[in-house]
């Protein structure tokens, strides 16, 4: 991809209203553009990179066995009605139609996922049954914040399960912790998991996952080994008290919830009838689980736990494209016209091997495009320059190091191949 024909360009200031890094970065990267509080249009650079997020989402909920659907936004207040939601849920969205009628925007869909699998499941040998959707979300949250981190039109990924019998739904429950761990660890962050009660959305016991950074909105009780962490707002303990495990002091922390996952026992499958009748001939309803990740909080999560003082460092999984290729004018035409021939040449090499770059071939400084490149923050910046050339080479520095290097041009691809290839880094803490 030419820099020059990317549609969204880094801005020269950051936003005067950014309370995060996220906020700040996303927008002067040109990942993002605010639509007005909460509400975000995500620009090329930004949906690549949350398209490698949803991926990422979608591969470990398959290996769960869940099926993906996509489930409608709009939804119909009856069925809010039924499950005696439509008064309660202070974030929902209701939305008048010019015939009298109300919807729901759906903040969460419990009220269309349980009527659809009530027209399928109908005996117990359809189950277990896990369903998930990757879609945007729409609450009315009082304060939206901290850039993408709280929206009021967000991206999550919810996933809820049915079952025959508690043991069951335990059985799932108790997969999908590792399932989600892999997640956050595949996205380059080390995710905790969290004891805590529920939100809005339910009453009941519920794990949350929990990624340390001071941007986030929740307190965590932890100790030092990470053996204990519980939500501040349920806990019996506070920061000072010991680890009734092994007596390690106990330390508060902020974190952000970049996914949560709860039994919602039958509350819902009771409202709309959803049961099967059991090997003994009775009628049962279904227990359900419901499993949510923020896929677009998780990526400004990545955003807070990996920047520094010049821009984002993109986990190579996630980054929207893996190398920054850098061609530097020369005053020299001839000396110019090498320089651009060969960094096309590279382009369409680390293409044609699965690695396309960002090209910035614009006439712009080597100052200006080495902050652009330290802004978007990709895991490679490579760089022809005549200076380079004159030794065959070509520049090379991963977005984490401090000095670059010379590799001969003729084992670029082979070097970037190998370098992609390395493990996931782990750059929160
Ligand atoms: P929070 O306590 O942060 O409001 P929640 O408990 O309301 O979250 P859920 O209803 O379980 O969250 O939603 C599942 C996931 O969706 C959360 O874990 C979080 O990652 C994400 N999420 C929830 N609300 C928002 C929001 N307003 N903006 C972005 N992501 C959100
Ligand atoms: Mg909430």
């Amino acid at each position: 991809m030419r820099y020059s024909q990317l549609f969204g360009k880094t801005n020269k200031s950051a936003p005067h209203d950014a309370d995060s890094a996220n906020a700040r970065l996303l927008v002067q990267a040109g990942f993002v553009r605010q639509e007005m509080a909460g509400v975000y249009a995500w620009l090329p650079l930004g949906l690549r990179a949350l398209r490698n997020v949803e991926a990422i989402v979608r591969d470990e909920m398959n290996k769960l066995g869940a099926h993906e659907v996509l489930l409608p936004a709009l939804q119909s207040k009856e069925h809010w009605d039924t499950t005696k939601r439509w008064d309660t849920v202070d974030v929902l969205f209701k939305v008048p139609s010019q015939t009298g009628k109300q919807y729901a925007l759906g903040p969460t869909a419990e009220e269309v996922i349980t009527p659809l699998v009530a027209q399928f499941v109908q005996s117990y040998k359809d189950l277990p049954l896990a369903v998930y959707q990757i879609s945007n979300k729409y609450r009315d949250e009082l304060r939206a914040k901290s850039g993408v981190l709280r929206g009021r039109e967000f991206g999550m990924k919810d996933m809820y399960s049915f079952h025959l019998t508690p043991e069951d739904f335990q059985a799932f429950y108790d997969r999908t912790i590792p399932a989600y761990l892999n997640v956050y660890r595949r996205c380059g962050l080390d995710a905790k998991v969290v004891e805590a009660s529920g939100g809005a959305f339910t009453t009941k016991h519920t794990h949350e996952f929990q990624v340390l950074t001071p941007a986030g909105e929740d307190k965590i009780l932890t100790s030092k080994t990470g053996s204990f962490a519980q939500n501040i707002e349920i806990s019996t303990l506070k920061a000072g008290d010991k680890n009734p495990d092994n007596g390690e002091e106990l330390e508060v922390m902020t974190g952000v919830e970049v996914g949560n996952i709860f039994d919602l026992g039958s509350r819902f499958s009771e409202a709309f009838n959803l049961a099967v009748t059991d090997e003994n001939g009775e009628r049962k309803h279904l227990i359900m689980g419901c499993y949510g990740i923020g896929t677009t909080r998780l990526l400004g999560t990545i955003v807070e736990a990996c920047n520094d003082a010049k821009g984002m460092m993109w986990p190579k999984s996630v980054a929207p494209y893996p190398v920054h290729l850098v061609s530097l004018s020369a005053k020299d035409p001839a000396e110019q016209e090498k320089v651009a021939a060969t960094a096309s040449a590279l382009h369409d090499e680390l293409t044609k091997a699965g690695f396309e770059p960002l090209w910035d071939e614009r006439g712009a400084s080597a100052g200006e495009k080495f902050a652009d490149a330290d802004l978007i923050g990709l895991p490679l910046r490579l760089v022809v320059s005549s200076k380079s050339l004159a030794q065959g080479s070509v520049e090379w520095k991963p977005r984490h190091e401090e000095e670059a290097k010379l590799v001969p041009l003729a084992e670029i691809v082979e070097h970037v191949t190998t370098f992609m290839n390395e493990p996931y880094e782990t750059t929160s803490h």
